[in-house]
């Protein structure tokens, strides 16, 4: 009997020696301390009643049992349901509702307030914190480690993953063995990743950058990784001498262009950067590589397809671009209003299709068919053009398409100008209620520290850069834009909070 995932997994590993994980305070796991420990909690889960098809919900800070937790639920065949650490208690409760998990693990302090809505839910409750103590590991360290993997097909549930909740309320993807398999081998062609590899791993775990791309691949490719519990540049400067990969999302490499330690000799021995999850800026990009040297690989991805695109390895990584599909992806870029499929330089909705893209949003059928096309594409709600040389531009997602007197703006084109200011920082230009245009362009400016400009000087520079219909009707001054962890600007807070603006 095989398990789809999992076999993959444990064919990686050239050795059991081999490292497979080193926290920052050096203390280390191979692959075969990964074997044994995901195996004795897959028996204790196993002992807890979990059953292939059951639900795992997972809120624990990151460490690697963590990540040992994750393979135990792929072996058991239960279905690994991990969860923001920021979400508060009545978040949980719709989630636990919304999922109906049999077991939710969370850390020692919180188990008394998740027993009480836990219960409620049918759900037991178990924990696990950060260096390892807690009910599960002590249920765990009696019981085997020859655990029998359960059978799981190619289609067969391995996770269910909320997306972030930039746009609304997040949605439970599901996701299928072969959609995280078949995408991690994509992603360890695509940039060439190899057992000698050594990742800085300094994402969250329960979203899909940090637990699938980075994890998965790392695992695919019998690597190792440096697991760090955050972002912290005076942290991981030092690692890069040890290190050969990094994957973060854009404000990781705006923080470690602010530190003085980033220099081509700290950077010597990586032979990677990876950037995804959110837009990096072109500027971002070109500044990284004056002082390094490296040209950070753009790719694009989301919970429900995983990874669709990525600049070449080998061939030039174009700024502001996310690059082409990935092997047995398919992508188009289509008119929103017929569906047709537009040609190069066409800014239109992002569709695609492959063994990446998910089997749908959890309970939500309706939903879900509305979003896929009849021949079978996901529609990404995110709008973007293909380029002469077949590279992907992401312009903005659909609903922050601001349509004002008629005309359609696209915020991405008026920030870059924004951004371009002396003196600006970064910007978001919204749409808000306007009695005469329907919307009005309004713009969310954050100067830097010491700059002085006010909202006349603002749009006087962008007079004779922008057509007039795309020009700001108003400019606010703001000290940061609000942002959730994975880093992504968050235009609805900012809809909400100024929507009386022109009324
Ligand atoms: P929700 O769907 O709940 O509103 P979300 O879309 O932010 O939240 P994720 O699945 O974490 O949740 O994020 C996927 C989105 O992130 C993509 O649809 C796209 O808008 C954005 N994204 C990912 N990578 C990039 C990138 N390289 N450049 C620009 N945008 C990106
Ligand atoms: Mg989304």
């Amino acid at each position: 009997m095989s398990n789809h995932l999992f076999d993959a997994m444990r064919a990686s590993a050239k050795s059991g020696e081999s490292i497979f994980i080193e926290t920052i305070d050096g203390q280390r796991w191979t692959y075969a301390d990964a074997l044994r420990l995901s195996g004795q909690i897959a028996s204790a889960i196993d002992v807890l009643g979990v059953r292939p098809g059951d639900r795992v919900a997972v809120q624990v800070d990151k460490s690697p049992l963590a990540l040992m937790l994750y393979l135990a639920c792929v072996r058991c065949g239960a279905i690994y349901l991990p969860l923001n650490t920021a979400y508060t208690l009545a978040e949980l409760d719709y989630f636990i509702g919304d999922a109906e998990p049999r077991l939710v693990i969370v850390s020692s302090k919180s188990r008394a307030d998740v027993e009480r809505i836990a219960h409620g839910h049918g759900a037991i409750v178990e924990t696990l914190d950060a260096d390892g103590a807690g009910s599960l590991m002590e249920l765990a360290r009696d019981e085997s480690a020859d655990f029998l993997d359960a059978a799981r097909a190619p289609d067969d549930l391995a996770a269910i993953l909320y997306t972030s909740g930039t746009t609304g309320r997040s949605k439970g993807a599901m996701l299928t063995h072969d959609n995280l398999l078949s995408n991690a081998l994509a992603l360890r062609e695509c940039w060439h990743v190899t057992a000698a590899d050594r990742l800085i791993h300094a994402l969250p775990i329960f979203h899909t950058h940090g637990l699938f791309v980075a994890t998965n691949v790392t695992l695919v490719s019998g690597a190792s990784m440096f697991l760090l519990p955050k972002f912290e540049p005076g942290e991981i400067l030092p690692l890069m001498s040890r290190a050969t990969l990094m994957m973060g999302v854009p404000t990781f490499y705006v923080r470690l262009l602010q530190h003085e330690g980033l220099n081509r000799e700290t950077v010597a021995n990586i032979r990677l950067f990876i950037s995804g999850s959110a837009p990096l800026l072109a500027e971002t990009h070109a500044a990284f590589k004056q002082r390094t040297g490296h040209a950070i690989l753009e790719r694009y991805g989301m919970t429900e397809t995983n990874m669709n695109t990525s600049n070449p390895y080998d061939g030039e990584r174009r700024a502001g671009t996310v690059g082409f599909p990935l092997p047995g992806v398919s992508m188009r870029v289509t008119d929103p209003a017929t569906g047709e499929t537009l040609g190069p330089g066409e800014t239109g909705m992002i569709e695609i299709k492959g063994p990446n893209v998910f089997k749908g949003y959890w309970r939500m059928p309706e939903k879900t068919a509305a979003e896929f096309t009849k021949d079978g594409y996901f529609i990404s709600g995110d709008l973007g053009k293909i380029d002469e040389a077949g590279y992907l531009h992401i312009v903005g997602r659909d609903k922050d398409l601001v349509i004002s007197g008629g005309y359609n703006i696209y915020p991405k084109e008026v920030e870059g100008e924004i951004d371009r200011l002396d003196g600006v920082a970064e910007s978001a230009v919204i749409g808000i209620a306007h009695p005469d245009f329907g919307e009005g362009v309004t713009a969310i400016v954050v100067l830097k520290p010491g700059a002085t400009m006010d909202e006349k000087a603002v749009l006087n520079a962008l007079s004779d850069r922008l057509a007039r219909y795309k020009q700001p009707k108003r400019v606010i001054f703001a000290e940061d834009l609000p942002r959730n962890t994975m880093g992504k600007v968050q235009k609805n807070l900012l809809r909400d909070r100024f929507s009386n603006l022109y009324m």
